[in-house]
């Protein structure tokens, strides 16, 4: 009769207890500092938590039948929060928002790995510039990776605000290792975004390159507007192609390439520029026999006969803009590609019609 007075002791967020028929009487009891008494089902227990199947089993070997587990430092309503998730493996928001951070240290403690990953993730998705360096400390001794790095992260992204709380200012004084931690993070996040930005101008040259080339073998085969093979009538609808604003640029550069008095050897900047989109169309051309691109043989030819001069970044220049066309054809319908019947024979720039 006993336990009467101890469900007296208990809230009304503990009613779950009250008994349903045929459950067993709760056996053991969790003492919090307030002095409450929480009752629970030992077997429950233990099979939820090996911590605390370890206290559940001590007293019996030695013959005792003190059954009381007192879990201290924590606020009596999260012990509640705590036990109510033993029993029923569910917490609500509330509690997260509440007790979030003692939960996710009994969780830690007792070793409840589901309760853990509610707490982190409640957590994480509730940091603030107050709370980020207490929680960043607990998910350090918690073992949390992934709140570990989302506080990281946070502290990071919002360090001007971080830097002028309390929580920081205890930080400095007492862990310096964890302060300097955290600026080696943000140092290499800066980094990170550094390269990822230079990543993707890369990859937009590529692509431009990438898109040139289309163009550049369009204009050699089909033609465009007023730019194309001398042997090609000009398309009769003028509309220009879908890609016309690189491809309208190649036809200035190939026009000017054609007239230009200084030439590449004089030290054009235009001149050389279409010179080495000329190369690269060879580079990446993979039918030379009937290749309508002005100098793709005579590159070729020029690549066989100095094999040396294929030099590495010239070699990755290429790889990188054969993947980005690849990347950008998968986007666009393929293009027919006429067959050339014709091997030429002189594919210089005056081949084409200006
Ligand atoms: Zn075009
Ligand atoms: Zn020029
Ligand atoms: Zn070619």
């Amino acid at each position: 009769m006993e336990e009467t007075h101890h469900y007296a002791s208990t809230t009304a967020a503990d009613d779950h207890y009250s008994q349903a028929p045929g459950t067993p009487e709760p056996d053991v009891e969790f003492l919090t500092s307030g002095g409450r008494c929480i009752p629970a089902h030992s077997t429950i227990l233990a099979s939820v938590s090996p911590v605390l199947e370890n206290i559940i089993d001590r007293p019996r070997k030695h013959g005792s039948s003190e059954r009381v587990i007192p879990i201290l430092g924590v606020p009596c309503d999260a012990v509640s929060a705590f036990v109510r998730f033993l029993s029923s493996s569910r917490c609500t928001d509330e509690e997260i928002e509440k007790y979030g951070i003692h939960l996710l240290a009994l969780s830690h403690v007792y070793l409840i790995p589901q309760l853990k990953q509610r707490c982190t993730r409640g957590i994480g998705q509730r940091l603030t510039t107050e709370n980020v360096v207490d929680v960043l400390q607990l998910a350090r001794l918690c073992d949390a990776p992934d709140l570990h790095l989302k506080s990281m992260k946070f502290i990071s992204n919002n360090f001007k605000a971080v830097e002028n709380t309390e929580g920081w200012e205890f930080l400095q004084d007492n862990d310096p290792w964890l302060e300097l931690e955290i600026l080696q993070f943000m140092d290499e996040a800066e980094s990170r975004r550094k390269r990822s930005r230079r990543r993707r101008e890369e990859q937009k040259l590529y692509l431009q390159l990438a898109e040139a080339m289309d163009c550049l073998e369009h204009i050699c085969t089909e033609g465009c507007t007023n730019v194309g093979p001398y042997d090609i009538e000009p398309t009769k609808k003028r509309e220009p192609c879908s890609k016309f604003a690189t491809c309208e640029g190649l036809q200035m550069s190939i026009r000017h390439f054609a007239t230009c008095k200084k030439r590449v050897n004089g030290g054009c900047v235009r001149c050389k520029r279409m010179w080495q989109i000329l190369r690269l169309h060879s580079s990446i051309c993979d039918q030379p026999g009937s290749c309508r691109v002005p100098l793709c043989r005579q590159f070729k030819l020029k690549m066989l006969q100095e094999k040396k001069s294929d030099d590495a970044r010239w070699r990755l220049l290429v790889k990188k803009v054969v993947s980005a066309k690849a990347i950008s054809s998968l986007s666009l319908p393929k293009r027919k590609r006429e067959e050339m019947k014709e091997t030429m024979e002189d594919q210089g720039i005056k081949n084409f019609r200006l």
